[in-house]
């Protein structure tokens, strides 16, 4: 029986991780945006939004759909990859919780495809986009914990402030 790949909590900020594969709580259309998308492109330099146009230039010409996963360069992160990934907006009258999973499931499906170790993920979904965040948190460790296998050895959720921080250590202690 193999065992269950490690989820670590850091509290911080996931453009300063080193990781084999930074996951980015992009938007649709890969062009940037607020929140960890804007962090990610600003520290990470030109030539990821040089990808992200390439692939809506290619694959993704109506943009990323919600809930899949496509990567590009790291740029100057100390990553490999960003793998950017759309949550859902949060709606109180539909149950858009597969989505969110799904995030969190084929990111970690193209950081297998693509040999990384370690990978970061955001609380996908919880800021621009509203979704709450003890919620959101169960989800992610929920998922992870069902999808995480080789080569993926940690799995690292990277909390930006204390709430989260503690959204996910709960998750975590009772998922
Ligand atoms: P979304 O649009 O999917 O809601 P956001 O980027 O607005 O994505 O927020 C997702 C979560 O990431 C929020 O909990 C937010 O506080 C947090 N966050 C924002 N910037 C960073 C950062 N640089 N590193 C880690 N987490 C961040």
């Amino acid at each position: 029986m193999t065992s269950p790949t490690p989820v670590v909590l850091v509290r911080g900020d996931i453009t300063e991780q080193s990781v084999d594969a930074i996951v980015n709580a992009a938007n649709s259309s890969l062009l940037g945006g607020g929140g960890v998308d804007g962090a990610i492109h600003r520290k990470g330099g030109p030539e990821i939004l040089a990808d992200c146009r390439r692939l809506r230039a290619s694959h993704y010409g109506k943009g990323l759909p919600t809930g899949e996963a496509v990567a590009t360069t790291a740029g100057r992160l100390d990553a490999q990859w960003v793998i950017h990934t759309v949550g859902p907006v949060w709606r109180r009258d539909e149950d858009r919780s597969a989505l969110l999973a799904s995030c969190y499931r084929e990111s970690l499906r193209v950081a297998g495809e693509l040999g990384a170790r370690t990978v970061s993920f955001p609380a996908i979904s919880t800021g621009i986009y509203g979704w709450p965040l003890d919620d959101g948190a169960r989800i992610a460790v929920r998922t992870v914990r069902q999808a995480a296998a080789a080569p993926v050895e940690e799995v690292r959720f990277v909390l930006f402030d204390e709430t989260a921080y503690k959204a996910f250590e709960e998750a975590l202690a009772t998922t």
